[in-house]
């Protein structure tokens, strides 16, 4: 923990509201990692898993989850920042509006047996949603450099608001996954929701030892997913790929190196069983358990419109190479060229 306290005065409020504004810096500063007192010596096997997938949108990470869901041992929901604003009427994968659902509605009954209300038309797991808009702004701002990080984490340590919505965040996040796990019977609770700044918090989980599974995709193929699925421009696509990769490389850095692994989207779609058996190693899971067929185990997830599709097919996604003109590709090259490259992709 910090031991810097800041003034409460305006300055200190302006650069935290800088937190959710520039700063795109790589920081690679070293700084330890920021784990609460006591939770520092998890030991594996003596509590369930909760694992984390983090990538950009479009890596992938729907496709992994489906896949990592055909384990028995392994219980998702997808994204569990997901649902909103549907609420209720979001559609889960199993083609019915969560109201509707059958896991859905032992989720609340499971969690009305621990003591707690649950509500389908808001799950109270986003970070960045809170009854207070600043509160919300300092929590669930992008994860920016080290001296801004230390400002948030002085000022959650020091100010009881932004302290106590964290806490009843990260208490209903490990609540939905105690559910979630005693209904499925797994030891394994999978999160896709992807954003970086969540993994700021999760290593406060009491019940689970966090892991992460951090999703490498080609980000030619990032950035032309972004432009067709949220009509985005070429520039602010890159510029938001290349963003949300600082950002996960920053909070990787705070993370034990033993708790995290990489998973390339490419590799996954051609060799499936060999990655997803690495996976399963990572995990600690048995992969002759696994489904063969994932789509024939029932699943109810949210997230990417991929869940709503049918088929077993792994399809790898390249059409870039063919969308893309050479004038975007140059384009990409100037804004996320560097990145590209340090990930691997030539
Ligand atoms: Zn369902």
């Amino acid at each position: 923990m910090t031991t810097s306290v800041p003034k409460r005065r305006n300055g200190v409020l302006s650069a935290l509201y800088a937190l959710g504004k520039g700063g795109t810096q790589l920081a690679r500063t070293g700084e330890a990692t920021a784990r609460p007192s006591g939770e520092s010596g998890n030991v594996a096997g003596a509590r369930k898993l909760f694992v984390y997938i983090a990538s950009p949108s479009f890596s992938g990470s729907t496709l992994l989850t489906f896949l990592l869901n055909a384990h028995p041992d392994v219980c998702t929901v997808g994204e569990l920042k997901a649902g909103m604003p549907e609420g209720g009427n979001y559609l889960c994968s199993c083609g019915r509006r969560l109201v509707e659902c059958d896991f859905w509605q032992r989720i609340v009954e499971e969690h009305a047996r621990l003591g707690r209300r649950f509500d389908l038309n808001d799950f109270g797991m986003r970070f960045e949603r809170q009854p207070s808009r600043w509160v919300g702004k300092v929590l669930g701002a992008g994860v920016r450099c080290s001296s801004l990080e230390l400002l948030r984490d002085a000022a959650i340590a020091t100010l009881p608001p932004l302290r106590r919505a964290r806490d009843r965040t990260l208490e209903n996040i490990e609540t939905f996954a105690l559910a979630a796990t005693r209904i499925t019977g797994a030891r394994v609770f999978l999160d896709g929701s992807k954003d970086p700044f969540r993994l700021k918090y999760l290593p406060r989980l009491k019940h689970f030892k966090l892991k992460v599974i951090r999703i490498i995709r080609d980000g030619r193929g990032v950035t032309n997913s972004m432009m067709r699925n949220e009509k985005q421009s070429l520039e602010a696509s890159a510029r938001s790929v290349r963003n949300m990769c600082i950002q996960l490389e920053r909070m990787e850095l705070k993370l034990p190196a033993e708790d995290c692994t990489k998973v390339y989207y490419e590799r996954l779609c051609r060799e499936p069983n060999a990655t997803l058996n690495a996976l399963y190693r990572f995990l600690d899971l048995d992969p002759s358990r696994a489904a063969t067929d994932y789509r024939g185990v029932e699943h109810h997830i949210m997230g990417n419109r991929m869940r709503l599709r049918n088929g077993s097919e792994i399809t790898l996604d390249e059409k870039w190479r063919r969308e893309l003109s050479a004038q975007d590709l140059e384009v990409f090259e100037r804004i996320a060229g560097d990145m590209n490259r340090a990930a691997g992709y030539e």
